[in-house]
């Protein structure tokens, strides 16, 4: 691959588990490049030498990535073309790479991604959680109070959650996770991805940690945790507002008159005030209503006033 042009640096995706899932063009790159920069050399060697390929080989990591550079520059300079490979998936996902690829790029390099496999993808594209949006946040903070920090702050939110995290740390970051979304929030263990113990367990945070607490099998392996997005419905302050006029008007006039004077108050529909005036009088008595429900709460009286 020698020219007098400058050379291409390749970032290749390698599979997660099943090598079946190399790609051709990954393949193809590995075996024709002058150098593979790998994360660990030893485990992508097993790798090229399970592929058939025996293209040189240098370490680069997280410790070494910067002081690389200029080598790795050189290199290109000369027209050598070079593949980035991590120890799985895809480089600088959650992996090393990102320092190259931005100091290749703002240089003009030229980088080619090769796409292939990706744990969280893979976890995401078979979990049954909504792919519409997401959020994906790597391995979550090693200590418990930045931990449950994270959590806290992401609660509300409504993409869906991905996390990787170590088998080591996992009933800990579940427990975490219960105390940050509540033990209703569903979420979904990927297990072993395209391996032979592939498994998806998909439960409320509550019964995931005493699954995985109770069977230790669950707690082996390489894992992606997923959770549902926030599918509260937010408070509607307008509803809120219209509900909280009601209520007083209502201390002193009856509902018709009540109702007729918080919608000139609110700018919502007169009809929609009489209708939440009765549900409040309702759930004054204590009564429940006709279809059985205690009260109308903020989120349905929101989506009512229109
Ligand atoms: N770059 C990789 C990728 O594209 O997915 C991720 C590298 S990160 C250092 C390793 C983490 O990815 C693991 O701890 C685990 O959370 C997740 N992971 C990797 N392979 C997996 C698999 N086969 N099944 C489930 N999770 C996996």
């Amino acid at each position: 691959m020698l020219s007098n042009e400058r050379g291409t640096l390749y970032v290749v995706a390698t599979p997660i588990g099943n090598l079946a899932d190399i790609s051709q063009r990954a393949r193809q790159t590995l075996a024709e490049v002058d150098l593979v920069a790998a994360e660990d050399t030893r485990h992508s060697g097993r790798l090229l030498a399970a592929l058939g390929i025996n293209s040189p080989m240098l370490a680069l990591h997280e410790h070494n990535e910067t002081a690389l550079l200029g080598q790795i520059m050189q290199r290109l300079d000369g027209g050598q073309c070079i593949a980035l490979i991590s120890d799985a998936g895809t480089p600088l996902i959650s992996d090393p790479g990102f320092a190259l690829v931005r100091e290749l790029r703002r240089q003009g390099y030229a980088v080619v991604p090769i796409p292939g496999a990706n744990a969280a993808i893979t976890a995401l594209s078979a979990a049954g959680l909504a792919t519409d949006r997401f959020l994906f946040l790597g391995f979550p903070p090693r200590t418990g109070p930045a931990r449950r920090r994270l959590f806290e702050q992401l609660a509300t939110e409504t993409a869906t959650l991905v996390f990787y995290e170590s088998c080591h740390r996992l009933q800990d970051c579940l427990r975490d996770m219960q105390l940050g979304f509540g033990p209703q929030r569903r979420a979904i263990l990927a297990r072993e991805l395209t391996k032979l113990h592939e498994t998806f367990i998909d439960a409320p945070l509550a019964q995931l940690v005493e699954r995985v607490s109770e069977d230790a099998d669950q707690r082996r392996g390489e894992m992606v945790l997923l959770l549902e997005g926030n599918t509260d419905q937010p408070a509607d302050p307008k509803a809120q507002d219209a509900e909280r006029v009601l209520k007083i008007l209502l201390q002193e006039l009856p509902l018709k008159q009540a109702a007729s004077l918080a919608s000139g108050i609110t700018g919502l529909r007169r009809n929609d005030l009489y209708q939440l005036g009765l549900e409040q009088k309702t759930e004054d008595r204590g009564q429940r209503t006709e279809d059985g429900r205690q009260k109308t709460d903020f989120c349905v009286a929101a989506r009512q006033i229109k």
